[in-house]
């Protein structure tokens, strides 16, 4: 057993973490406050190649696997979230479902710009109505002649509106199993489709700078070849999506969790109270000590779940422990480090202010906690 990463591992690692003190911290402050889009930074992810990270070469990937992303998502996040949940939606919840289950034409047809950062794809499974429950999905679609008619919306949907985006994958009813129970597929949705409506963005509490729509289908028509997979496929589809994709939110809420020990050392060291640094005091200490223990369990928990899917293990529980376990402590860590900053901890120039408002999110998103306990329990056989 080794958890050492290899020379190509640490390389990959060192080159995010430059790009995200460099490139990152000086801009993403201002996109965050004005709540903008950073096309810039994005298209310089595209360019080191970030977006093909776990894709193969034949399809203009970088070679690489699921934990290279991973380490990569670490390292944004210990920087910035925003940026950071735009990786990880595009690859391991917009291109990667295409990769995945897409016909040879599909995926000629999508993944070279996908995988390049040039376009970016949404997932669109929650609805208005139904998030936990997703098989409680009201949005149908029909086959009308050569084509699927799509009525319905969509709620909360990542990169689904931006300048770039190309296309959202939509799990929709297509019709009623011979068990009476629903019939689930994903279908593609191309950008601008006549009847599929973006409505403007979210106004959020976190992860200001990332993209959020809600999305309607209104008689949205789309050609019968833009089924993803097979029809009837969409629940097992989207089950194996999200069991990879807490993975690499896992590795993301290790990153904001040890970006806020990062801050909280340097803050420690320059701070004084009562005549010497804040971090002279045990208190403090202990707190950025417990920091430290949590980010480093966290980082071990999807070490192990990505170790697992590489090697074609069962991974599911160990995704979700690894979730569930890292946006815990994510959250933990982003109010230590408030508190640790003190009152400048409350203002919103301070890394740490961002950090605490986007690490509640990691708690709900791709899987409430509620949900993980529920994973694993039922993989406990309960
Ligand atoms: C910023 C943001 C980005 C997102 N991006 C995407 C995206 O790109 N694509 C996408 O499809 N979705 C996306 N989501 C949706 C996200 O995955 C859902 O919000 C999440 O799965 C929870 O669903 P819900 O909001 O409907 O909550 P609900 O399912 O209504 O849950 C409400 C509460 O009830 C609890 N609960 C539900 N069922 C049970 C149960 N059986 N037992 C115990 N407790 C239960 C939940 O844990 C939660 O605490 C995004 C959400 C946000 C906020």
């Amino acid at each position: 057993m080794d958890f050492r990463l290899s020379e190509e591992q640490e390389a990959l690692r060192e080159s995010v973490r430059d790009f995200a003190r460099e490139v990152v911290a000086p801009a993403i402050a201002e996109h965050y406050e004005q709540h903008t889009f950073p096309y810039e930074i994005i298209r310089q992810m595209g360019k080191m190649g970030l977006f093909g990270l776990p894709f193969s070469e034949e399809h203009g990937g970088m070679g690489g696997d699921y934990f290279a992303l991973c380490l990569a998502l670490e390292e944004l996040a210990r920087v910035d979230s925003s940026v950071a949940i735009t990786l990880e939606a595009a690859v391991s919840l917009g291109a990667m479902p295409i990769y995945r289950f897409g016909t040879d034409e599909q995926k000629a047809r999508w993944l070279p710009k996908l995988l390049s950062g040039e376009a970016l794809a949404g997932f669109g499974l929650t609805e208005p109505g139904t998030g936990s429950d997703a098989g409680g999905t009201q949005t149908r679609a029909v086959l009308d002649g050569d084509e699927w008619v799509i009525n319905g919306s969509k709620a909360f949907i990542t990169n689904s509106g931006t300048d770039i985006t190309s296309l959202v994958t939509v799990t929709a009813v297509t019709g009623t199993k011979p068990d009476g129970s629903k019939e689930l597929s994903t279908i593609i949705v191309p950008s601008g489709t006549p009847g599929f409506n973006v409505a403007p963005g979210y106004s959020k509490v976190g992860w200001t700078a990332s993209d959020t729509h809600e999305l309607t289908f209104d008689n949205c028509r789309v050609p019968a070849g833009n089924l993803l997979g097979e029809r009837g496929r969409g629940f097992a589809q989207f089950l194996r999506i999200l069991d990879e994709g807490r993975i690499a939110i896992a590795a993301l809420a290790v990153g904001l969790a040890q970006g806020c020990v990062d801050e909280s050392l340097r803050y420690a060291k320059e701070r004084e109270a009562f005549g010497q640094p804040i971090g002279a005091y045990q208190a403090i200490q202990f707190k950025i000590a417990d920091m430290e223990m949590k980010a480093h369990t966290a980082r071990l928990a999807y070490y192990d779940a990505a170790a697992r899917m590489l090697a074609g293990e069962p991974f599911k529980r160990q995704a979700a422990i690894a979730k569930l376990h890292a946006s815990t402590i994510a959250v933990d860590n982003a109010r230590e480090a408030t508190q640790i900053h003190g009152g400048y901890g409350f203002m919103n120039e301070y890394p740490v202010a961002r950090f605490w408002r986007d690490s509640k999110i990691l708690e709900i998103g791709e899987g409430t906690s509620e949900v993980q306990r529920m994973i694993i329990a039922r993989d406990l056989g309960m």
